[in-house]
C-alpha cells in the first residue's frame, strides 16, 4: 500500500463469512477484514496489501465489511469489534481519531465517499451503519477520557426520554452513545480540534431526546441534533 490514511467501512449485502468468494481470483472484491453481526473478526488479506474492495481507494485505506444488509443496523457485538479494530490500526498505522468524508482524508471512511472512482457504490455501507462512524471511533479512542483525578475526562451523564440509555460527554467534547441514545455529533471532529478554547464541563439533552448541548466553562453552548442555539454567556474565563 501507498500510505495507511485510515480504515473504509463497507456493508456486504448479505449474511455468511466471505473467505470462499473472496479466495476466488475471477471475483476481483476482497476486503482486508469481515466482521460477523456476532462480532467475529476475519482477515483475508496482510494489512499491508491492498485489496480490491473500493478500486481507486485501495492503495491508501484499509477495507472492512460487516456482514448483513445496508437496511440492518450494526450491531452492538460488530460495533465493539469494529472499535477494537480501530484502534489497532491506530496504534500500528497512526490511524487518525477523525471521520474521513472525502478520498485523500485521513480517518475512519466510507465506500461511497469514494464515488465513481471507487465503483459507484454510493449506498455502501447505508444510512443506518455510516452514521456509526463516530461512536465507534469515541469507543476505540476512549482511552482518551481521561485519568480519573486529573483534569478532564468523563464529566456528565444525561439519560433518554425513555430511561433505557444515556450519553456521556468528555471534557474534550467527545460524545459516547449508549442504549437507545441516538448519536448527534461531539466536538472532535475533523479539523475541529482546535474550536474549543475551555473544557467541556456540561451537557443536557433535549426532551425529544433528538439532540443535546454541551457547555463549555467559558460559557460556549455548542448544539447537535435538534438543539438550538438561544444565545450565550461567552468569556466567562480568560
Ligand atoms: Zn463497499
Amino acid at each position: 500500500m501507498s500510505a495507511h490514511l485510515g480504515l473504509i467501512l463497507h456493508v456486504q449485502e448479505g449474511n455468511g463469512g466471505l473467505s470462499g468468494w473472496f479466495s476466488n481470483p475471477t471475483a476481483g472484491a476482497s476486503s482486508t477484514w469481515w466482521v460477523s453481526k456476532a462480532g467475529v473478526l476475519e482477515q483475508y488479506l496482510s494489512a499491508d496489501l491492498c485489496a480490491w474492495a473500493q478500486g481507486d481507494g485501495n492503495s491508501s485505506y484499509n477495507s472492512v465489511e460487516t456482514e448483513g444488509y445496508h437496511s440492518e443496523p450494526l450491531t452492538v457485538d460488530q460495533e465493539a469489534t469494529l472499535a477494537s479494530l480501530y484502534a489497532w490500526g491506530a496504534e500500528h498505522y497512526g490511524w487518525e481519531p477523525f471521520l474521513a468524508e472525502a478520498p485523500g482524508q485521513p480517518g475512519f471512511g466510507w465506500h461511497g465517499m469514494g464515488g465513481q472512482d471507487w465503483g459507484g457504490h454510493y449506498d455502501c455501507p447505508g444510512d443506518l451503519r455510516k452514521p456509526r462512524r463516530q461512536p465507534i471511533l469515541n469507543v476505540a479512542f476512549g482511552g482518551n477520557l481521561g485519568t480519573p483525578g486529573q483534569e478532564g475526562g468523563a464529566v456528565e451523564i444525561c439519560a433518554t426520554p425513555s430511561g433505557k440509555g444515556y450519553w456521556i460527554c468528555g471534557s474534550d467534547g467527545g460524545v459516547f452513545s449508549y442504549g437507545d441514545a441516538a448519536y448527534h455529533g461531539s466536538i472532535p471532529e475533523p479539523g475541529g480540534a482546535d474550536v474549543l478554547n475551555e473544557p467541556i464541563v456540561g451537557m443536557a439533552a433535549t426532551p425529544s431526546g433528538g439532540g443535546y448541548w454541551l457547555l463549555g466553562r467559558d460559557g460556549g453552548v455548542f448544539t447537535f441534533g435538534d438543539a438550538e442555539f438561544y444565545g450565550a454567556p461567552t468569556g466567562l474565563v480568560h
